[in-house]
């Protein structure tokens, strides 16, 4: 082990590299437990991915737009957390989900009348999904999502179910993400019961005690956007634990601990000794941080492989009546258009944009198109433009009055097959090198509600 070669450092007990969700979540929960806590971040500015922008009366998001409340430790974060940031659920209409197929946006069946006169599934499906139930078992642990669904429920599930689905939250190809990593509770309800349709009844039965009521599935974000969320969260920790604009920041193991080394904001170089650091940041930011590790090692963790996204948010002042009561609408790969879905977010939530107006947020690139996030604004705004008239209805020619496009080069960690090398080599360094934590998007999830779960649960470690 290393000794520091300077005395010239601050003391803290655990360091939090990355102040994004994840590591502003552990700061509060340990900061509430008297811990003495101190979060390094690169940018000059919390939250992460999380950024909410208001402008000209519109009111919208450059990273996630939306969570779910599927563990009940996001409720209780959020309980905790008021009244300085208050809980928004989506209006009860927004629930509704649209899938484009051929020139229109049809609603995804919810019930089982729907789901036999939709024109989403094939008439050979919509029978062989009786047979479900009946199908055995998978026993391939690396089987893809595609292979799966295309295998008890059939193609047209996969083209127009599973695959827009994954396009929406991973912006991946069901192909290549791998069931037990990507989905892990769809695996477990083949593998427990054998049927997605016995172990949902199954489910749906099973009594839930009082805590894991809390976990409703609802659609959430925060009043006024998920930046209040992150701005509560670095509220209740206090900005002095806070060293924003950090550069260079590497670790150094050494005796009983860590030497946190980095360049601050100012251009100071600052070094703390603590017993604990969590790592919060993406796989690909982990090599200079921890130059100590073996390169070959390194690469098993560091290769994940991030999703491009663009987001683009497009705000009317009017929309003459028109309207669209639902979350947002997906598009199926198969149906070959540029953008991956379309959310409503004024739909789901109040004051995202002006009375009779609308906000949408557009996502295109994903895994499976990735140059679309080289062409220019321009090229953006007319292809915008394009789909406000087909897929919307809107006027050709439509002007909107607010365009704003955001670029995220690495947007959504892909679970490929590559990951339970990943996950191994995690734990086998956290036990060569005790007191080091590597959490994050890496691992245990990439939607906001799984990084609220891991952070709870490594907070509660201490
Ligand atoms: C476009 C987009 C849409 C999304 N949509 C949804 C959605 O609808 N629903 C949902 O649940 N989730 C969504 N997500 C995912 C969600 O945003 C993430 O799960 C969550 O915000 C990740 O939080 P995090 O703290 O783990 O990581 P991050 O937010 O990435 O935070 C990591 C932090 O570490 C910092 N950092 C990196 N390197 C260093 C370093 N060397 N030193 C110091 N600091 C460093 C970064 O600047 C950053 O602040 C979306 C993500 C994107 C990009």
């Amino acid at each position: 082990m290393n000794q520091p070669e300077t005395k010239n450092y601050r003391l803290r007990d655990t360091i939090i590299i990355g102040a994004g969700l994840t590591g502003l979540t552990i700061a509060y929960y340990l900061t509430r437990k008297g811990c003495d806590v101190e979060v390094i971040e690169q940018q000059s500015r919390t939250g992460g991915q999380i950024c909410t922008y208001h402008e000209s009366g519109f009111t919208f998001e450059s990273g996630p737009n939306t969570g779910i409340i599927s563990h009940p430790e996001v409720a209780e974060l959020l309980e905790a957390l008021s009244p300085i940031c208050r809980l928004e659920t989506a209006r009860e209409a927004s629930k509704q989900r649209l899938i484009w197929k051929g020139n229109r946006f049809h609603p995804l069946p919810s019930g089982l009348f729907n789901a036999i006169t939709t024109p989403l599934f094939s008439t050979k499906d919509k029978l062989n999904i009786l047979c479900e139930p009946f199908r055995s078992r998978g026993n391939n642990p690396d089987e893809t999502i595609g292979e799966l669904v295309q295998r008890r429920l059939g193609t047209s599930y996969l083209h127009y179910a599973v695959d827009p689905f994954i396009s929406g939250v991973y912006a991946g190809d069901p192909m290549r993400l791998v069931t037990r990593h990507a989905l892990p509770k769809l695996y477990q309800l083949e593998q427990t019961y054998g049927s997605f349709i016995r172990g949902g009844i199954a489910k749906s039965f099973s009594p839930r005690n009082q805590r894991d009521r809390l976990a409703t599935r609802k659609v959430f974000s925060t009043h006024g956007g998920l930046s209040n969320l992150t701005g509560a969260l670095e509220q209740a920790i206090g900005n002095k634990r806070f060293s924003l604009g950090a550069t260079s920041t590497s670790l150094i193991p050494c005796e009983r601990g860590w030497l946190v080394c980095f360049t601050d904001a100012n251009g100071k170089v600052d070094q703390i000794r603590c017993r604990k650091v969590i790592t919060t940041i993406p796989a690909y930011a982990l090599p200079p941080l921890l130059p100590f590790i073996p390169t070959e090692q390194m690469n098993r963790i560091s290769n994940l492989t991030y999703a491009p996204v663009m987001q683009v948010c497009v705000g009317l002042r009017n929309t003459y009546g028109k309207e669209f009561p639902a979350f947002g609408g997906l598009v199926p790969s198969c149906e070959q258009k540029s953008v991956l879905g379309i959310l409503f977010p004024s739909a789901c939530f109040s004051n995202r944009s002006p009375k009779d107006g609308a906000l949408y947020s557009y996502f295109l690139g994903g895994t499976r198109h990735p140059e679309l996030l080289t062409k220019s604004n321009d090229e953006i705004t007319t292809l915008i433009g394009t789909t406000m008239h087909e897929m919307l209805n809107y006027p050709v020619g439509i002007v909107p009055d607010l365009i704003r496009i955001f670029r995220h080069e690495k947007a959504i960690p892909q679970y490929e097959s590559s990951s339970a090398d990943r996950f191994t080599t995690i734990n086998e360094l956290q036990k060569q090198y005790p007191g080091l934590v590597l959490a994050g998007n890496l691992k245990g999830g990439i939607g906001m509600a799984d990084r609220i779960k891991q952070a709870v649960e490594i907070a509660r470690e201490k």
